[in-house]
């Protein structure tokens, strides 16, 4: 599907508008006229904690890009999803890499930034190659949901990205757990085998703990570092 050119003010006043009409909306609807506004000028990130809004995304653009960052520090379990999404998925899955290796990171910064300069390591291994990754695109749909913890809590369904100039729509914000969980059972939706394994939240393996009866969904990462987000989504 192509459609016409839109100007950084046009995306702006569309992410605007489409925020306050569609706060209501189903997620499916919300992708439906985010397929039928930007075409193959939308496309989706996916972590590989599961597949729930690829899925959602397929079903309103067949074959639609799921943008997928490989950060060299991943669990062998999410890349095995992401291969299995890829091979069993009407999308098409493209993985990112950033600028550097780990080895080559290692060398120029020392081993283990993550643990001395997590902010850094995130700003090498995730954003920038997430900034490079985007570019071709109008609009963007992630998985962030207001119950996931408090920094989350404001979460728009639609809304403008300043920062990269896009439309950014986490078409299932208004989800609960329950909704996600209902959702994969009733679509059979792959997910990262580590959800069943104490694990709701799935990053980069140095920066992923296991969570404790009681604490949100995201304490697992970076614990003990007051690091809660890494740069993508602020
Ligand atoms: Fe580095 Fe950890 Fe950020 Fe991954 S989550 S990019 S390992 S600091």
């Amino acid at each position: 599907m192509t459609t016409a050119p839109y100007t950084a003010q046009d995306l702006q006043q569309l992410a605007e508008q489409a925020g306050r009409d569609l706060e209501e909306a189903s997620a499916l609807d919300i992708l439906r006229w985010a397929a039928d506004t930007f075409g193959s000028r939308l496309c989706v990130t996916s972590s590989m904690e599961d597949a729930v809004v690829a899925h959602l995304a397929s079903r309103a653009l067949p074959g639609v890009d799921v943008v997928f960052l490989d950060t060299g520090y991943h669990f062998p379990e999410t890349i095995g999803t992401r291969d299995a999404v890829a091979a069993v998925m009407d999308v098409n899955v493209l993985t990112i890499t950033p600028r550097q290796t780990v080895a080559e990171q290692d060398a120029q910064y020392g081993a283990r930034l993550h643990d001395r300069d997590p902010d850094l390591c995130c700003a090498l291994r995730k954003v920038a190659p997430l900034e490079a990754g985007l570019a071709g695109y109008d609009a963007w749909a992630t998985g962030l949901r207001r119950d996931e913890s408090p920094t989350r809590a404001n979460t728009p369904v639609v809304s403008w990205d300043a920062k990269r100039q896009k439309v950014k729509i986490a078409p299932i914000a208004r989800w609960s757990q329950e909704d996600v969980e209902a959702y994969v059972a009733e679509h059979g939706v792959l997910t990262n085998p580590l959800l069943m394994d104490g694990y709701p939240s799935v990053g980069c393996a140095p920066c992923t703990r296991r969570v404790l009866e009681g604490e949100d969904a995201r304490a697992g990462r970076w614990a003990g570092l007051g690091k809660t987000e890494c740069g993508i989504h602020q």
